[in-house]
């Protein structure tokens, strides 16, 4: 089978990982392996994204415009995916989380991998046709941690689009891999990045950003033209100081909603995921971000609904003009964010036709709202909401706990910052009628216990937060995921899988009645769509983060995902992910196709290896230990909580380096470990250093003794 790179300098890094640690690393820019033969030149034009009746292509993120991620194929159907088998799979061992969307044109499948690498392999056989490199580590910056995500590429008329996480959108040839053209959408300076997929619509390009955590921001998005890469236009998503003027009068009314001197103190509303084109209407959703910081008291002290954040807004394509908005979390407090997917779909709702939207943010509501006036049709929670006993269908507003704030004491609330739903994609099957994405179950306390504005300030690493969340006082019975089949006309679960772990994938379904989902767990399964009955499952060796596709090729239907545990949060899964064992470095990450005419066997997989703190002549002082607990907070991401890796990056714990300053400076400080994902932190002092390695030390000699780490902030 095809292999992607035989030989290349081993990144030895600590091998806690054991004998197959081995991570390979690409240097250099594009390399062109081989070109696309195509008879003639693909267009992919607004009628063949909004359409696309037979199934072949994965033209979108989404599939279709309407981001159903239903293919209407029906080669593999449930009375005989049982048969499914692997066609072909690439290994990718220079790879780590793998999160993103693959999209096959006409025989030849893209996808986006670490490093933001995008790479063209024939479709029926895995083969690399070639790499393109936008060298994401050379142009991070100050952009660090978590530069090894992305959720998906665009395609459009001989284009693939890449945005990256330093903030560049950029146009490469899809024939050739080579680079066309190349933007910078963020300003400089700005600790913006990109982690989401660009969405084409009408000849321009559509990217957001991340970065509400990281500091008063101020969200946007920008349309460029597909061709050339040239500007349209720029839509922000909260005001900016009044005093400045506002672009526009969606930014003047916004304005009303905010108190104090927000435009110092805070913002946000970074749109760093779900965009929806609705060709019908010719209408763009905007799902927008939550505020910076989230606590409002500090963003926004006397109070106030914060427009735009935690909305779904929608904008004239054309010109980026403001049409509407519904706002899901008024005046948001928890990190309840609206990113996730709007996925468009015509029901019959009380008799009456309905255009609507299906939006299930974070917030723990399944809304279902009406695309051409924004107005909310219905709302119900589909998982436990203990902030808001119920949406309002007479104002669309929820009807909030008292306390569920944290304004007078701390409190213990159901969803958490992870979401009842996250970015995990949505599925849509009009077939069935029902909607299929993972939920997650989990609480956490909040509290802002001693936070005001000027204690707030004081503490620059907590800039997007003003709260602290903790597991304390939380119940642990149940499962913390599942997977949901919800009927958005009765606003009731259909069908519900309980599920291990937090994170699991996205989701795709088929007019073959089937709900294909990959887990954490290393299995990809397939379930009858309308009843949830389990048909099929495959055992890929190591934990799943991305959603699966299939397309068709030649009469044979594929089915498709990458496999690569990963993504921008799961390093904070802390001991509920790391118990899995997939280890940084350890088992190997690939790209599988699956059919029904498949005969490949994969290679043998790596055991489960859960790493192990080591033994070290160091001795730990407890002051310089809480000294480096408090800087630690920007590696957790990646390192996880308590340094309890969920094999985003290495676990400190079992690391030797640790022991020599020397080498310690050179990873941390220098960025020895770029390739391998680690970014340079060039402004820590010795003193931040020597903190640092005492508090890993101190949490290794605390493993070695048996002491349990804490779950994380996210229990059920
Ligand atoms: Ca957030």
């Amino acid at each position: 089978m095809a292999k992607l790179r035989d030989s290349s300098s081993a990144h030895s890094g600590d091998q806690m990982v054991g004998k197959h640690g081995l991570v390979l690393v690409f240097l250099g820019a594009a390399v062109v392996v081989g070109c696309v033969e195509s008879e003639a030149d693909t267009v992919v034009n607004d009628a063949s994204l909004a359409e696309q009746g037979s199934g072949e292509n994965w033209l979108a993120y989404g599939r279709t415009y309407d981001e159903q991620r239903f293919s209407p194929l029906t080669q593999v159907d449930a009375s005989n995916v049982s048969g499914l088998q692997v066609d072909w799979f690439l290994e990718l061992p220079a790879d780590r989380g793998l999160v993103s969307t693959p999209l096959v044109v006409d025989g030849v499948l893209y996808f986006i991998g670490s490093m933001n690498i995008v790479r063209a392999v024939d479709a029926t056989t895995g083969t690399v046709l070639w790499e393109y490199d936008p060298l994401v580590r050379e142009h991070a910056g100050r952009m660090r941690a978590g530069w090894d995500h992305n959720r998906g590429i665009g395609f459009w008329n001989g284009k693939v689009y890449v945005a990256t996480w330093d903030g560049r959108l950029n146009a490469v040839d899809a024939a050739t891999g080579e680079e066309i053209w190349s933007v910078t959408t963020v300003d400089p300076g700005e600790a913006l990045y990109i982690t989401g997929a660009p969405k084409i619509f009408k000849g321009k390009v559509l990217i957001g950003n991340g970065g509400t955590e990281n500091g008063p921001t101020r969200g946007y998005v920008t349309a460029y033209d597909a061709e050339t890469g040239e500007q349209a236009w720029r839509f922000y998503i909260v005001p900016g100081n009044p005093a400045d003027g506002f672009e526009s009068e969606a930014m003047e009314m916004a304005a009303e909603t905010w108190t104090g001197e927000w435009w110092r103190h805070g913002g946000g509303g970074n749109a760093w995921h779900g965009f929806t084109y609705d060709a019908e209407l010719d209408q763009l959703y905007i799902g927008t971000g939550n505020g910076s910081p989230w606590n409002r008291k500090i963003r926004s002290p006397g109070g106030g609904d914060n427009l735009f954040l935690c909305s779904v807004v929608a904008l004239d394509p054309d010109t980026g003009d403001y049409l509407w908005h519904y706002q899901t979390t008024p005046g948001e407090s928890w990190d309840y964010n609206s990113n996730m997917d709007m996925v468009l779909a015509d029901l019959t709702i009380e008799g009456r036709q309905r255009k609507a939207m299906l939006h299930a943010p974070k917030n723990g509501f399944f809304y279902v709202i009406d695309r051409t006036n924004g107005e909310l049709i219905s709302a119900e929670p589909f998982t436990t909401t203990t902030w808001a006993t119920h949406i309002d269908l007479a104002t669309g507003r929820p009807a909030e706990v008292p306390g569920a704030r944290y304004e007078t004491a701390a409190a213990l609330v159901s969803p958490t910052p992870l979401g009842g739903h996250s970015w995990q994609s949505m599925s849509f099957n009009p077939q069935t009628g029902l909607a299929y994405y993972p939920a997650m179950h989990v609480q956490t306390r909040y509290s802002d216990d001693g936070v005001d504005l000027e204690s707030f300030q004081s503490v620059s690493y907590q800039g997007g937060f003003g709260v602290t969340i903790t597991a304390e006082g939380a119940s642990r019975e149940g499962s913390m995921s599942s997977l949901q089949a919800w009927d958005p006309v009765r606003q009731e679960l259909a069908w519900e899988i309980p599920l291990e772990g937090i994170f699991n994938p996205g989701t795709l379904t088929t007019a073959g009645n089937l709900v294909f989902q990959g887990r954490i767990d290393g299995t990809l399964r397939a379930y009858r769509a309308d009843t949830g009955q389990e048909l099929w499952v495959s055992d890929l060796g190591l934990g799943i983060s991305a959603p699966p596709i299939t397309y068709s090729v030649d009469g044979r239907q594929y089915v498709a995902l990458l496999v690569g545990w990963g993504g921008a949060m799961s390093g904070l899964g802390g001991v509920v992910s790391a118990q899995y064992g997939w280890a940084y470095g350890a088992q190997t990450r690939m790209l599988v196709a699956f059919s029904l005419a498949g005969a490949e066997t994969l290679p043998p997989f790596m055991e489960p290896m859960i790493p192990q703190a080591v033994e070290a002549d160091f001795e730990v002082d407890a002051q310089l230990a809480a000294a480096g607990e408090r800087l630690y907070g920007l590696c957790r991401s990646c390192h996880g909580p308590e340094l309890v890796s969920a094999g985003m990056a290495p676990d400190l714990r079992a690391s030797h380096l640790i022991v020599s300053a020397e080498a310690f400076a050179s990873v941390v400080r220098e960025g020895s470990r770029a390739v391998g994902g680690m970014p340079a932190y060039a402004d820590f002092s010795d003193d931040r250093l020597l903190a640092l390695r005492h508090y890993i030390r101190r949490q290794a000699e605390l493993a070695l003794a048996g002491v349990e780490p804490r779950a994380g902030p996210f229990v059920r």
